[in-house]
């Protein structure tokens, strides 16, 4: 995976942002979700940003050159995740990595020492457990992790 690439995600494609995370790239969805805050946090953390707006990169302050930029063309997930994979050449995951929630990168922990916490049958069906280091919370690649994963190889193998 190009770690390298981080982005923050404008709030007319808010469901890239999840996606994205689950690829395991650093993304923030910003509360805050003006042209303003949004070129601000793009050129000063040097991220990627997500848009579906063209007007954005026609400010002055988002030309200045600097500003990397990935307008989304279409309005459907499917193809968005399409064009995301091909313009920024994205591989695919290699792991459960990133908290969906908070965009924390997610730290392996020792199932025995966390089984109070967890349900009986996950506790006996999911061999490997994660805690984020934000919110603090247990997560293990379960079903929609495995769902979200045969998605993105389909769209994998479509823009390849
Ligand atoms: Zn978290």
């Amino acid at each position: 995976m190009d770690t390298e690439l981080r982005f923050v995600v404008d709030v007319n494609v808010g469901r890239l942002a999840k996606w994205l995370r689950v690829m395991g790239y650093d993304t923030l969805f910003p509360k805050e979700n003006g042209d303003n805050q949004l070129v601000r946090i793009a050129l000063m953390e040097n991220r990627v940003l997500v848009t579906r707006d063209a007007e954005i990169a026609r400010r002055p302050d988002a030309r200045t050159g600097q500003m990397e930029e990935t307008l989304i063309e279409k309005d459907d997930l499917r193809s968005q995740l399409r064009q995301l994979v091909r313009d920024l050449e994205l591989d695919l995951p290699s792991g459960f990595s990133r908290c969906v929630r908070c965009n924390e990168p997610l730290r392996p922990i020792v199932k025995q020492d966390f089984v109070d916490r967890l349900p009986t049958y996950v506790v006996l069906t999911q061999p490997k457990f994660f805690e984020c280091q934000e919110c603090r919370r247990v997560n293990w690649p379960g079903t929609d992790w495995t769902n979200m994963m045969s998605e993105l190889s389909q769209v994998y193998r479509e823009a390849s």
